[in-house]
């Protein structure tokens, strides 16, 4: 096997549409020569075409010259048929996601190229020990996923089937390196990093969407404003198309036998049936014609400025607001209690995944409102609020006027299980120690996967930790009570560490 990939190296690219253009662009630029194939005519053509707009961009923004846009171009050669790939060093496969059809090149490129040559496939849902399997050396067959735009995104995830070998796996990942992207090994399981531990982000908000929790408009807006996340979920799905999305949470589903944790929405099926596929096609969970305007989440009217707050216990994550309700003159008085803040006799505290109601009667107290979480409280614009059933509505007036009093915008959701931002993190956090617990990846490299691969604000792990992996594991706990569903249930090694040394760090 080859031991090192240099830039004198040839690399073969076979598919050159969306991705295998963006990848032919990103090795020519690397300085290697690039034989790039397609079994369509004229397709190469295209491809090279989109890498030239591409790059006549750059040259708009001054971030290329015309002659280095040349030389680029100049290296990336037309191949008419699959066996003048037999000259390359490394091929990348980047067709159409069909298992027979990816194994039929590969066991062609197996009997073409040299026998110490790396081949690897692009594919984001096929096992590649599946397609691997199709090879006399099965060792040779690696991962290299790499995310849309390829020349932009920064993670490359070097998937490792059963049989590839760690020095294949090695040498791709150190190739990846010297592109200048962020590699991170992966085990061949359903959705590898990304799109595994992402499948609650748009998981969650369909459920709660569903349930009638709240609208499309204040759950994105929560996970944008409060959270921290570019998109929220249904712009995102609206983005990659409702379809593509429903069909990786399908196969993530089908792929990890029915597992509830992964079962995807019948709203989505919903959206697809009705062919209400997003942007694309003018209407998603939003609509895109001209005339529409974007809803926006409804915001509560104006409650009555206290005068003061009790602050009986700790508010773990929340403690920040005492310094900030200080700052705009609201004075803050100590009490005793389990962890709440206090306005006559209107209890205010941050969600635990218990709903509103169900605390209020735990702890002998009607007039209960709870608080979702914010990555930062004062930093965000908003917060969402959720009354118990028992309340009275001064209870909700106080509660909303106390938030409006340091100029947060409020928004009432429906009284549910750990509200909109603590359910999608704490079931994010899940995903995560489930991935590490069954060899997925390491923490570091799945924290880094979210962050490169999904722009994710904070790593779900290092998120986790910073709530306190206590706090997730009573969240989950909570919902997985409520709801009596598998869907919740925590992931062994997070109940271990929070029993063990609090955090992963180190663990693996
Ligand atoms: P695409 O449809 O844009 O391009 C696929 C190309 O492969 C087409 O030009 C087609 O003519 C060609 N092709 C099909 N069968 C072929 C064969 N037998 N031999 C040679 N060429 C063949 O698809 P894409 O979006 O570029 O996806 C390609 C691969 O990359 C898939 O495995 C996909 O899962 C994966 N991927 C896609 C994305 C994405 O966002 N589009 C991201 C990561 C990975």
């Amino acid at each position: 096997m080859k031991k090192e990939i240099d830039s004198n190296t040839i690399i073969g690219v076979v598919g050159a549409g969306t991705m295998g253009a963006g990848i032919a662009q990103l090795a020519a630029a690397a300085g290697h020569e690039v034989l790039l194939y397609d079994a369509v005519d004229g397709a190469v053509g295209r491809g090279i075409e989109t890498v030239m707009k591409g790059l006549n961009r750059q040259i708009q923004r001054e971030k290329m010259t015309e002659e280095q846009r040349d030389a680029l171009i100049g290296r990336i050669h037309p191949a008419n048929q699959l066996k003048i790939l037999g000259r390359a060093g490394l091929v990348i496969e980047a067709i159409i996601e069909d298992l027979e059809i990816k194994r039929e090149v590969f066991s062609k490129l197996e009997k073409i190229c040299n026998d110490d040559v790396i081949l690897a496939t692009n594919t984001s849902s096929i096992s590649v020990t599946a397609i691997g399997a199709a090879l006399q050396d099965p060792g040779r067959l690696v991962g290299m996923h790499f995310f849309n735009p390829a020349p932009v995104m920064k993670l490359v995830e070097v998937v490792s089937g059963v049989a590839t070998t760690r020095e294949t796996a090695d040498v791709v990942y150190a190739l990846s390196k010297a592109w200048n992207k962020v590699p991170v090994h992966a085990k061949s399981t359903p959705g590898f990093i990304v799109n595994r531990v992402a499948r609650p982000f748009y998981g969650e908000a369909l459920r709660m969407l569903q349930e009638g929790v709240a609208d499309v408009a204040t759950i994105d807006a929560a996970l944008r404003d409060c959270a921290g996340f570019r998109m929220g979920p249904f712009e995102l799905m609206d983005l990659i198309g409702i379809d593509v999305n429903f069909a990786v949470t399908q196969t993530v589903y089908e792929q990890m036998f029915d597992d509830p944790k992964y079962r995807p929405s019948l709203i989505q099926r919903e959206m697809v049936d009705a062919g209400r596929h997003g942007r694309k096609t003018g209407r998603g969970f939003y609509d895109y014609s001209e005339a529409a305007e974007k809803p926006l989440p409804p915001i509560e009217k104006k409650g009555p400025q206290p005068g003061g707050v009790f602050h009986c216990g700790a508010l773990g994550v929340a403690e920040r607001l005492l310094g900030i309700f200080d700052q705009r003159g609201i004075s803050v008085t100590e009490e005793t209690g389990t962890g709440s803040l206090r306005i006559d006799d209107v209890r205010i505290a941050l969600t635990d995944g218990r709903t509103a109601t169900a605390r209020a009667r735990d702890e002998g107290c009607d007039n209960l409102v709870l608080f979702d979480l914010a990555l930062d409280y004062s930093e965000t614009p908003r917060v969402l609020l959720a009354a118990s059933d028992r309340s009275v509505p001064a209870a909700r007036e106080k509660a909303a006027g106390l938030f409006q009093a340091i100029g947060k915008g409020v928004t009432f959701i429906d009284d549910s299980p750990g509200m909109v931002v603590m359910r999608t993190i704490a079931m994010l956090v899940n995903e995560a120690a489930d991935a590490v617990h069954q060899q997925v990846a390491t923490p570091a490299d799945l924290d880094t996967a979210m962050k490169m691969g999904v722009n994710y604000p904070r790593g779900p792990i290092e998120w986790g930790e910073q709530l306190g992996l206590l706090n997730v594991l009573t969240v989950l706990d909570q919902m997985a009570c409520t709801y009596g569903d598998d869907h919740f249930r925590a992931s062994p090694l997070l109940r271990r560490i929070v029993n063990g040394f609090g955090t992963f760090h180190g663990r693996v």
